[in-house]
């Protein structure tokens, strides 16, 4: 049990995480005046990087691929034809608290607004998470409505991040959705095992090993130099109990739009016992224009890395459309 007064390892590592622009800099040996930054950015995205993270940048290196994904640039600020605030048009996807019926077969559930990163290319950036995310006060609301579909399928906790969530309330969650009829498995989408794995406890492991449904966990890393010696560690952690890992990329300009990286990408995921499982093509989100790699680039890409590596360990090439059931395939 954690609470205010006693907050856990991971809790007070994140309350450790870089907020300003200026303190990230100067750590990076990084010259601000060198750097077209975004000028105010502070209130609606703030920076939020992770020491441990930023650990893995280069320091002196304005073009680590690590740092671009969390450095607000100018280049947000800047209004791109095409690119839009709401762009998976989510707000309609709204079914009652914290539950999104977005896919056939799945249930979303916004456990939460909070990440432990703000990613700049985020589709979630401008949605007011908040206002939708499951509160305890309407949890038995929420039950009931997975408890009315009569083949509820998969349930995917997601948000923000759902590892954000205090053990207690996360074992609720796990525990009455699991017992629900019909519920087949528990997927969770979390980026806390690559940005902050201090987040993966003996007790996390534990909770999310109870019940008797099998639990997927989808990460997310976009360079191979995210999977450091204790991401690792913590992914070998999970596996342990038997949970299935996946990772999803956004193809990023500037990250990971090399056929090099992403082949990399995927051998450090297999060695830590992760399969590649989507490669996104970026959501036309406000502010996230530069990011943006040609769907016809991407093509080739996805054509060199089918060349180089083993059919698993190629990552499904997709976009997801507003409105559509599934993710469309690219290639
Ligand atoms: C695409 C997506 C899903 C469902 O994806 P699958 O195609 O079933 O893997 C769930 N949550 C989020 C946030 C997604 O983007
Ligand atoms: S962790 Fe995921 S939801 Fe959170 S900012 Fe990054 S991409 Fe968006």
């Amino acid at each position: 049990m954690s609470d205010q007064s006693h907050p856990e390892a991971w809790q007070r590592e994140l309350k450790r995480s870089f907020t300003r622009v200026e303190d990230l800099l100067t750590h990076l040996e990084l010259d601000p005046h060198r750097l077209a930054l975004a000028a105010d950015t502070s209130r609606d995205f703030p920076l939020l990087v992770p020491r441990g993270f930023v650990a893995r940048m280069e320091k002196g290196n304005p073009q680590d691929p690590l740092l671009l994904q969390v450095l607000p640039l100018q280049a947000e600020n800047e209004r791109a034809p095409g690119f839009f605030r709401d762009p998976l048009g989510e707000r309609a996807a709204v079914r009652g608290t914290g539950l999104l019926r977005k896919y056939r077969g799945r249930w979303l559930v916004l456990t939460t607004g909070a990440c432990a990163v703000h990613c700049r290319y985020c589709f979630r950036r401008h949605f007011a998470y908040e206002r939708f995310s499951l509160h305890r006060r309407e949890f038995d609301e929420a039950i009931a409505s997975l408890r009315r579909d009569p083949d509820p399928g998969e349930v995917i906790l997601s948000g923000g991040d759902p590892l954000m969530l205090e053990d207690d309330w996360l074992a609720e969650i796990l525990g009455r959705m699991g017992e629900l009829p019909g519920v087949r498995r528990i997927r969770l989408h979390t980026r806390l095992p690559i940005v902050l794995p201090e987040r993966i406890t003996p007790r996390l492991c534990r909770l999310l090993a109870a019940g008797t449904r099998p639990k997927v966990l989808v990460v997310q890393a976009n360079h191979p130099r995210e999977i450091s010696p204790a991401v690792r560690g913590g992914l070998a952690a999970l596996r342990q109990p038997g949970i299935t890992l996946l990772n999803q990329s956004v193809l990023l300009r500037s990250v990971n739009d090399s056929s090099a990286t992403l082949a990399a990408l995927s051998e450090a995921l297999i060695e830590a016992d992760v399969l590649p499982y989507y490669l996104h093509q970026l959501d036309p989100v406000e502010g996230a224009a530069h990011f943006a790699v040609p769907d016809e680039r991407a093509r080739t890409l996805m054509g060199e890395l089918r060349a180089c590596l083993p059919g698993y360990l190629v990552p499904r090439l997709v976009r997801e459309v507003a409105g559509a059931d599934c993710k469309v395939p690219l290639a």
